[in-house]
């Protein structure tokens, strides 16, 4: 039997990393469906389309082909042919992304090549709206979320690590914003589904946070 796990919550709660690794534990494929996102951000930032501007995103969505692929168990995101999957996590691109995922054309989009890939094997879905629009009737569904300061540490340090040195308060003030975006759109805001498990990470190392989501997906397969 094909298992869907579809993970949700705000950005930087951790989903993606345990979200790889339990993907690794369980042989299941991991879907990063901001990374799609992330992806028509950064086609709007390199062609100069402004994302404030609706018309315009949706005006270049034809031209925009994304393929995800998968190496070594790694997701790769390919854009047009061109393996984007570092240049997505920049933070302009994160903003990028947070805006253009308002846009109801932009969700209708991808929305087909996320449920397809969760139509002939097992996924673990990572996004904002998995549980509640693309894959409503997931096996298994959490709903993570953090304090947004403990959110902005963590992915503090990871740009810190990846070179990117952007002050703290940037970093908190993004968060903010991003929860802010995605909670209060119309389409597809950020909410947890009614059958989710809400798992609070605030106060949980990584170890615990993967054990508790790791604990809930394996008591749901043995049901
Ligand atoms: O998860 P990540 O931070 O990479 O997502 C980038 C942006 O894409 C988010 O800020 C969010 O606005 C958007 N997103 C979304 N729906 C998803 C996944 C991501 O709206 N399923």
């Amino acid at each position: 039997m094909n298992y869907r796990i579809a993970l949700d919550g705000p950005s930087g709660a951790g989903k993606s990393t345990i979200a790889k690794r339990l993907s690794a534990e369980l042989g299941f494929v991991y879907v990063d469906t901001g990374a799609m996102y992330r992806s028509i951000g950064l086609y709007c930032l390199q062609n100069g389309i402004d994302t404030s501007d609706k018309a315009a995103v949706t005006a270049a969505l034809p031209q925009i082909d994304i393929q995800l692929k998968y190496v070594d168990g790694e997701q790769r995101v390919v854009l047009n042919g061109t393996d984007v999957s570092k240049e997505i996590r920049i933070n302009e691109v994160s903003m990028a992304a947070s805006k253009v995922s308002a846009y109801k054309a932009v969700r209708a989009f991808l929305l087909d090549t996320q449920r397809n890939m969760a139509k002939t094997q097992s996924v673990i879905m990572d996004g904002r709206d998995i549980g509640t629009v693309v894959l409503p009737d997931a096996e298994i569904k959490i709903f993570i979320v953090a304090a947004p300061e403990e959110r902005a540490k963590r992915r503090y340090k990871e740009l810190i690590e990846r070179g990117q040195n952007v002050p703290f308060e940037e970093v908190l003030a993004d968060i903010i914003q991003r929860d802010y975006n995605d909670e209060n759109r119309a389409e597809a805001p950020l909410r947890q589904a009614e059958d989710a498990i809400r798992l609070d990470t605030s106060l949980l190392d990584f170890e615990q946070s993967y054990n508790a989501v790791l604990e809930i997906a394996k008591k749901r397969m043995a049901e």
